[in-house]
């Protein structure tokens, strides 16, 4: 059975499993860490990459092999590689692109731990990140030298929610002989293919929407399997690799392998030999979450608008960014290419600046502190304080992150309830005379 033309909410549900000989409908965790072979010239074929097929669940595994699928064809890629976490997926397809010496030029606006890793770890194995406002993509271009690798984005970055222009970036990488590689967490494919506005690398954190239920850690990054990788930029794809018996990545393999070099050495080479990969069950957990995923987008965004026009009206709120408001910044670009919806966080800040924020977030009902996003119930955070304290403060404001900043990230609930408990904590004298609560909630 064909699945190359079913829609979105039918790969959701269908895509990469074809059912076993248990007839099982649900997709089985297989608790396994190793697979039989055959005999001896299959374990060598194997292990020659001549026949792909299990070997070692650090580098394979067939629950998580449904998960890669299904994230491939919701992509619109070609192939895919799940690991322990977002984090993971992220370090380990900048070390299958870049060594020591390289540079790689980044958006500012990241999540905090990649922001940490790229200023923090990167440089320490010799591979420079040059970060650059991502408003404005000639910033990317001014900032490539004949030792950049890759250009690196988030959809919707940290911690204002500006909204990247992948397309004209995705221009000025391939102009420049570079791959870009795009976190679309807080999209999802759902909302935004990046791979057709021209991403060649997409990540995902399966811990946010994917998953969609805050229940695992995990991470996937998927190749759009179309970057020619012997543009002359890239040494680790056309000399010789001693992690693979001397195989040229981007020169020697054959056909139908070619297009996804870089997922076979994300496999082969930091994965199989750095470790950080899934357990069956996460994959199995975010297979679930993906399942929904569709209707709960629709609904995350149709909340979290309803939310940011709330606080937008509200007297005690100071200011609110989400691109779903008509006067968002990021509004022009986002709605160019965000079809089904802006997504489920809202930022916002209230009169009396860092002392005000703390106080609601330590008192605020229904909606759960912690740091993470994309959970199906409603979460709060104070970043400036927790997930971003990691960066100075001149990183910090450069970044949009100003110390009043509180994050939401809105849960499937009924709008309603989430507009209240909000009202409880904003809620002043002033705010109450003018009755706008009862209005909103009525129309
Ligand atoms: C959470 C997150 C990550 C990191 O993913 P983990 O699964 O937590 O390691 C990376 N990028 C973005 C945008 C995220 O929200």
């Amino acid at each position: 059975m064909s699945s190359a033309n079913y829609r979105f909410e039918t790969l959701a549900l269908h895509a990469g499993q074809s059912v076993d000989a248990t007839q099982s409908r649900g997709v089985p965790v297989y608790r396994t860490s190793s697979y039989l072979f055959k005999n001896t010239e299959h374990a060598a074929n194997l292990f020659a990459l001549k026949e792909l097929g299990n070997i070692y669940t650090r580098l394979m595994n067939p629950t998580t092999d449904v998960l890669e699928q299904r994230v491939t064809q919701l992509e619109g890629g070609a192939a895919s590689v799940a690991l322990a976490s977002g984090t993971a997926a992220i370090f380990n397809t900048i070390i299958t692109i870049a060594e020591a010496g390289d540079e790689i030029v980044s958006a500012n606006n990241l999540y905090g731990g990649t922001y940490t890793q790229f200023d923090a770890i990167l440089p320490k194995l010799g591979i420079t990140v040059k970060f650059v406002d991502p408003k404005d993509p000639a910033n990317f271009e001014r900032a490539i030298t004949e030792k950049t690798r890759a250009l690196y984005i988030e959809t919707i970055g940290n911690p204002v929610l500006d909204y990247s222009d992948v397309k004209a970036i995705a221009e000025v990488a391939h102009r420049n002989g570079l791959p870009l590689i795009v976190d679309a967490t807080f999209t999802t494919p759902y909302l935004l293919k990046t791979i057709d506005l021209g991403a060649d690398i997409v990540i995902n954190s399966l811990t946010k929407w994917l998953g969609g239920h805050g229940t695992g850690i995990g991470g996937i990054v998927t190749d759009a399997g179309r970057f020619n990788w012997k543009g002359g930029k890239h040494p680790l794809f056309t000399e010789p690799d001693k992690n693979y018996h001397g195989l040229r990545w981007g020169i020697d393999l054959p056909e139908p392998l070619a297009p996804i070099a870089f997922a076979l050495r994300v496999r082969t080479v930091p994965l199989r030999n750095l470790g950080a990969s899934i357990s069956p069950d996460n994959s199995w957990i975010f297979l679930q979450g993906i399942e929904t995923l569709p209707v709960r987008m629709v609904r995350h965004s149709e909340n979290a608008l309803k939310i940011a026009e709330y606080l937008a009206a509200h007297p005690e709120v100071t200011w609110v960014r989400y691109p779903g408001l008509k006067n968002d910044p990021s509004y022009p670009l986002a709605s160019r290419d965000l079809k089904n919806g802006f997504g489920g966080v809202v930022v916002f800040g209230v009169k009396g600046g860092y002392d005000a924020a703390v106080k609601i977030i330590d008192s605020i009902k229904l909606f759960s502190h912690l740091a993470n996003v994309g959970d199906a119930k409603s979460l709060i955070l104070h970043p400036a304080s927790t997930s971003h304290s990691q960066l100075t403060e001149k990183q910090q404001l450069e970044s949009g992150l100003s110390p009043d900043l509180i994050r939401l990230s809105i849960g499937l609930e009924h709008p309603d309830d989430l507009i209240e408990a909000l009202d409880e904590v904003l809620h002043t004298e002033e705010s109450h005379k003018q009755g706008w609560l009862s209005k909103l909630i009525k129309k």
